[in-house]
């Protein structure tokens, strides 16, 4: 269980270096502060997010006589977890039967693994899972998702060419035929820019509720955690488009510049269920804020 955190302070290693250099002198002082805050703007923690946390941390420092930059560097991590706090969530299911989850993302976010990887999480549970191809534009991409599919010996359902959110619905009729516990609703790639597939998106989810009044019961967006500061934008987005109930965050075990993680706290606190560490199937890790913001700060 740690390896995957060894992972993702590797990841988080370029930049989370360069914040706690800012604690290696002697003093406190206003040039502290000032390197601290550009290299939480480097880590893509966002202008909002890093005066929160600056105000933060500097009243920290008062209230509790900080004397030294290591003292200052644990007041870091102790707001910067309470920032991040209100992401940590379990994914549920059992409450409804099947539980529809239908996840969006831009292409190459890392959705289809994490597909795979939730897949695998929730059959290793004990969940039956059914698989909705409603990627019909690229055949790869149905392939893809196949090959997930049998190697977590799951069912799909899903033709190329069709109309997505007709997939959608045949998949929760199915799964609820079929008596499955969960129906996993894949979507095509897109860009928040592209207005007419975000607004197919919206279309999916309606028709899905068409199927079993209530569905999807989690939407989810998959986020690239090298976005940078685009990720923002992209929650807002797909968010302001689908009303998110969570998020997937991947690629954290990679150059990650995890502070964006901040930023979405600060600006639109969507849960994230969990966090991409790998490329492998057993790479998916339930998100803890203490654990994560001491990894940032290592
Ligand atoms: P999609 O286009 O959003 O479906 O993206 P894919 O699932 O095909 O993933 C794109 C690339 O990112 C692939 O090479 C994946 O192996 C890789 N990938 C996905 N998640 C992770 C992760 O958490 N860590 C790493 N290192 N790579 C990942």
């Amino acid at each position: 269980r740690t390896g995957w955190l060894l992972r993702l302070k590797s990841g988080l290693r370029k930049t989370g270096s360069s914040i706690s250099t800012v604690f290696t002198g002697t003093q406190i002082d206003d040039a502290l502060y000032e390197e601290l805050e550009t290299a939480l703007l480097l880590a893509d923690t966002g202008v909002k997010a890093t005066g929160h946390l600056l105000a933060e941390l500097k009243r920290r420092a008062k209230e509790r006589r900080a004397t030294d930059p290591a003292a200052v560097k644990a007041l870091l991590a102790e707001a910067l977890a309470e920032l991040l706090r209100p992401l940590e969530k379990t994914l549920v299911i059992g409450a409804h039967r099947p539980t529809v989850i239908m996840v969006a993302g831009v292409n190459g976010a890392g959705k289809t693994t994490s597909i795979g990887k939730l897949t695998k999480h929730l059959a290793d549970a004990g969940a039956t899972v059914l698989l909705a191809a409603a990627d019909t534009f690229r055949a790869a991409a149905r392939e893809q998702l196949g090959v997930w599919a049998d190697r977590n010996m799951v069912e799909i359902v899903g033709q190329e060419g069709g109309d997505p959110a007709a997939v959608g619905f045949d998949a929760v009729s199915a799964g609820k035929a079929r008596g499955k516990d969960v129906v996993l609703v894949d979507t095509a790639g897109r860009l928040p820019t592209q207005l007419h597939l975000m607004q197919e998106l919206a279309k999916i989810r309606r028709v899905i509720g068409k199927a079993d009044a209530g569905a999807p019961h989690e939407v989810l967006l998959v986020l690239d955690g090298n976005t940078g500061q685009n990720a923002l934008a992209q929650v807002r987005a797909f968010d302001d488009a689908l009303q998110l109930t969570g998020l997937i965050v991947t690629k954290l075990d990679g150059t990650a510049k995890g502070g964006v993680l901040a930023a979405i706290a600060q600006e639109r606190p969507i849960p994230v269920y969990f966090i991409g560490v790998g490329e492998k199937l057993e790479d998916l890790e339930t998100f803890n804020a203490r654990e994560f913001s001491q990894a940032l700060l290592d």
